[in-house]
């Protein structure tokens, strides 16, 4: 009953509420049905005259202060002169009579009009509250969505293209942070006013959020859009005055053509945020949205989430791959490096997660993991090689050694057993050594303290100046494994690995090949005095089950293991 009044009933008076002819007519039935009830049931002697009261509210609900007015006069006529006290004695209405209730209709009538008009009044302000941007005057987000909404609905006529433009101002952020949240709104209301002046009058631009504008132009194609988008950020370019200074306005700006890139209202502003992400071919234009790149980040971000849990289900694990003495062949230790087994999607490369990892600050949990992995490969190497000089190496980012906890996270892993820390080495990448060198330097100074060991990975694949390295407390450089796949067949490679094994003996450094793939590349490294190699010719790397009958099998000084002993 409640759902049929609410789909047929409401509507039906909806629609004659709308319409002032078919309300007007209404109403002027209901004059006339009430004259004649009150004349029929005897004149205004009799209660029914009472009746005139509901078209004269319907009219001033309907049509405010005046219709309650005009309804009230024509109530004061109907039930006046044109009306008799008594029907049947036909006695008249004294003058007084009639003039003094028509006086009280029309009050009556005006206010009603006048509270309608204030309800109206208080709907209208919490509609310009709940849609519109008090600072810019712009609409809010919901608006603008209805706005798309009501766009898609054009679709019926072939070809027709409409296209979203989203705005960031960068620069808010640290309007906000520098001068308050005054400032920062008047920052964006020049901002706003700059865009509404560039954008062609057809646009609806509206306030997406703190720092975003969306604007819809309707009927444009993509050519025509990407102009307006490219005169609106070269126009934001000039400075807007604050507090005396000549603030820059740095932006980005996506683009989504709607319905090439879909039609729901949700979709395409998710889909323009999408945009505004992806690095646009030149930094004077909007970016196109890009279904790959949108698809890549959507991935990479159930990648990051899979792997904050991966991390803690020990999906994570470390695999070892051994080092050895270039000239002797014994083995000097190994690189712990990460594995993980998706649970769904088999074994991920860390070339995959880890640039992710450091990006979101993941990485310091997968270093501290493979801190742990560390100790116990430690135990393990010492159960087959007890009495060695030997290393285990993490590989740690630019993160972790910046960070001024980290030494003591490294003591805290090994408790009473901090003499293991001689047996630990950290490969840092010469990128990241170079990126936080001064905040890095008294961190890597501690940690030599504590006896750990540090290396500089990738080495030739950074900014190739020297200079660091005077400040760089390292004990060992990793010959990027690039240039050493290449050495026998690379006269460049050969000249710049054998440099680079000179130039670590004259800094008292040991050198390390990665990337060893056969004999005459081993051979090689070997006459030209690299201390130490690494690569799948020696060994891929391999899960810490398989570590000690590696090392029995491959190292002399092995001790040999009693019949029927397990590895653990
Ligand atoms: P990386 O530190 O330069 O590690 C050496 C990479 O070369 C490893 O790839 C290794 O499997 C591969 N490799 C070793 N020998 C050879 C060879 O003879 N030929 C060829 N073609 N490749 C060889 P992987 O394990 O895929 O690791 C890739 C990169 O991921 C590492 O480069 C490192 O930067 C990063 N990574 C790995 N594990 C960790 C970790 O635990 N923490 C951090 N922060 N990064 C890690
Ligand atoms: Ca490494
Ligand atoms: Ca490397």
């Amino acid at each position: 009953m409640k759902n049929r009044l609410k789909d047929t009933v409401y509507p039906f008076f909806l629609r004659l509420h709308q319409n002032p002819w078919i309300a007007g007519i209404i109403i002027a039935i209901l004059f006339l049905l009430s004259w004649l009830i009150v004349f029929e049931s005897g004149g205004t002697k009799y209660a029914h005259l009472h009746i005139i009261y509901f078209p004269i509210v319907l009219a001033a609900f309907r049509f405010r202060v005046i219709g309650g007015i005009i309804a009230g006069l024509i109530g004061m006529i109907l039930m006046g002169p044109i009306m008799p006290l008594d029907v049947a004695a036909a006695e008249p209405q004294d003058l007084n009579n009639w003039l003094s209730r028509g006086g009280y209709l029309c009050l009556f009538g005006l206010t009603i009009g006048l509270l309608h008009q204030a309800i109206l009044n208080g709907q209208n302000e919490l509609f310009r509250i709940l849609n519109y941007d008090p600072v810019t005057n712009l609409p809010l987000f919901e608006a603008f969505r209805r706005k798309i909404t009501a766009a898609s609905n054009t679709f019926t006529d072939p070809g027709i293209q409409h296209v979203i433009l989203n705005f960031e101002i960068i620069t808010a952020a640290d309007i906000r942070s520098s001068f308050g949240n005054d400032a920062s709104e008047d920052f964006i209301k020049a901002c706003a006013d700059r865009i509404q002046s560039i954008l062609p009058g057809r646009s609806y631009l509206a306030r997406g959020g703190q720092s975003t504008f969306l604007a819809l132009i309707e009927r444009v194609n993509q050519t025509e859009a990407q102009k307006i988008a490219d005169n609106v950020v070269v126009s934001l370019r000039s400075p807007v005055m604050m507090q005396g200074l000549p603030m820059r306005i740095e932006s980005r700006v996506g683009m989504v053509v709607f319905p090439d890139h879909g039609t729901h209202p949700d979709d395409l502003v998710r889909k323009s945020f999408s945009a505004m992400w992806q690095s646009p071919e030149r930094n004077d234009t909007a970016s196109v949205f890009d279904d790959t790149e949108d698809q890549t980040r959507r991935e990479n971000i159930k990648l990051l989430s899979d792997l904050g849990q991966a991390i803690e289900k020990q999906e994570i694990v470390f695999f070892a791959q051994p080092k050895t003495c270039a000239r002797t062949g014994l083995v000097r230790g190994c690189e712990l490096l990460v594995r993980w087994k998706h649970a769904e999607s088999g074994m991920i490369p860390p070339d995959r997660f880890i640039p992710l990892a450091e990006k979101s600050r993941l990485i310091s949990d997968i270093t501290k993991a493979s801190i742990m992995a560390a100790r116990s490969y430690m135990i393990a190497t010492e159960k087959v090689l007890p009495d060695i000089d030997y290393r285990i190496a993490i590989n740690v980012s630019g993160w972790d050694v910046t960070e001024s906890e980290f030494p003591k996270q490294l003591t805290a892993a090994f408790e009473d057993e901090l003499w293991r820390l001689a047996n630990l080495e950290l490969e840092i990448t010469e990128t990241s050594v170079i990126e936080d060198l001064s905040e890095a330097k008294p961190i890597l100074a501690e940690l030599r303290k504590l006896g750990v060991h540090i290396a500089i990975d990738d080495f030739g694949t950074g900014f190739s100046s020297f200079s660091y390295l005077k400040d760089f407390p390292a004990d060992t450089l990793k010959i990027d494994q690039s240039f050493v796949r290449e050495v026998m067949q690379t006269s460049t490679d050969a000249i710049l690995v054998r440099r680079t094994i000179e130039l670590s003996k004259d800094l008292g450094m040991k050198s390390v090949a990665e990337g060893v793939e056969d004999s005459a590349a081993a051979d090689w490294l070997t006459e030209q005095g690299c201390d130490m190699l690494q690569g799948y010719w020696i060994a891929k790397p391999m899960p810490l089950s398989e570590w000690p009958t590696w090392l029995e099998k491959n190292d002399p000084r092995a001790r040999k293991k009693p019949e029927g002993l397990v590895n653990s």
